[in-house]
């Protein structure tokens, strides 16, 4: 879904040479290679842009606490957000904490995620990831990712996206959408989704990390799509330095309703 027309676009201030925001250390050759193409300053005026257009970006996953969180983002590896909120929306009012979830079972928690691919290996892994957080962590979602990966189904990318959502964490979690967006516009290159999360970790700035997730998801999920990018509503056209990109014209700046991403399709 394109994103509103405005009246008038926010004027950029010209790239300034490059600043210690993307400053390499180490070996020269492999660091080189993912090293940020944007200065301070541009890596600056990109996440402004996007914090004017999304001022309070959400997932599209719904949860009602950290355990919920947990749960949603385990089950939607390889599906839908609509498609996890449509089975999770029953799931979560039968279950909202480890010991509810222990107590449905798996073949109960199945019934209700069955819409959901992949769904026997995943009631398998809710059930044993609440079993261990009991037994573990007194029932509680514990706030550090080498704890997270040690529970069943959870994997760093999960681990990030729990930490940065219900913790408020400056962690990034790349998924797809990251990782096509750090290489193509070389805003962090990298050829692993560790890469680029780390690229990314070292040039974006502090007062945007909350919610720098959020918005590249959204930004790649609506407008700087996998196929073929929609450049002319983009609103970082002009600092973009992707050879892909179709125009130099940043599309006009103005906040979107969340009610458009809610009902845009997936990327
Ligand atoms: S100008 Fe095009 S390629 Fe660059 S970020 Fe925007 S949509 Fe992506």
């Amino acid at each position: 879904m394109a994103p509103p027309k405005s009246k008038k676009s926010i004027a950029v201030k010209k790239p300034q040479p490059a600043a210690a925001g993307g400053r390499a250390t180490g070996t020269r050759s492999r660091k080189a290679a993912s090293r940020s193409l944007y200065s301070a300053a541009e890596v600056h005026e990109i996440f402004r842009r996007f914090s004017v257009q999304r001022p309070e970006p959400k997932g599209e996953l719904d949860y009602v606490n950290a355990f919920t969180l947990l749960v949603a983002v385990v089950l939607s590896a390889q599906a839908t957000d609509a498609g996890v909120n449509k089975a999770t929306k029953a799931l979560f009012a039968a279950a909202d904490t480890p010991a509810r979830m222990l107590a449905l079972g798996e073949a109960k928690v199945g019934d209700y995620i069955r819409t959901i691919g992949l769904w026997r290996n995943k009631a398998k892994n809710v059930i044993a990831l609440s079993k261990a957080l009991i037994e573990d962590y007194a029932g509680e979602v514990p706030r550090d990712r080498d704890e997270l990966v040690k529970l069943p189904g959870v994997g760093r990318k999960t681990a990030n996206v729990v930490l940065n959502v219900a913790f408020g964490q400056h962690t990034m979690a790349v998924d797809t959408h990251i990782f096509r967006i750090g290489n193509r516009i070389g805003l962090a290159p990298g050829k692993t989704p560790e890469q680029v999360e780390q690229g990314l970790l070292k040039v974006i700035p502090a007062e945007y990390m909350r919610h720098a997730h959020h918005w590249l998801i959204l930004h790649g999920r609506y407008v700087c799509r996998a196929r073929k990018p929609d450049c002319p509503a983009c609103v970082i056209a002009d600092i973009c330095k992707s050879k892909e990109k179709t125009t130099d014209i940043p599309a006009p700046l103005v906040p979107i309703a969340p009610l458009d991403e809610t009902f845009a399709a997936e990327a």
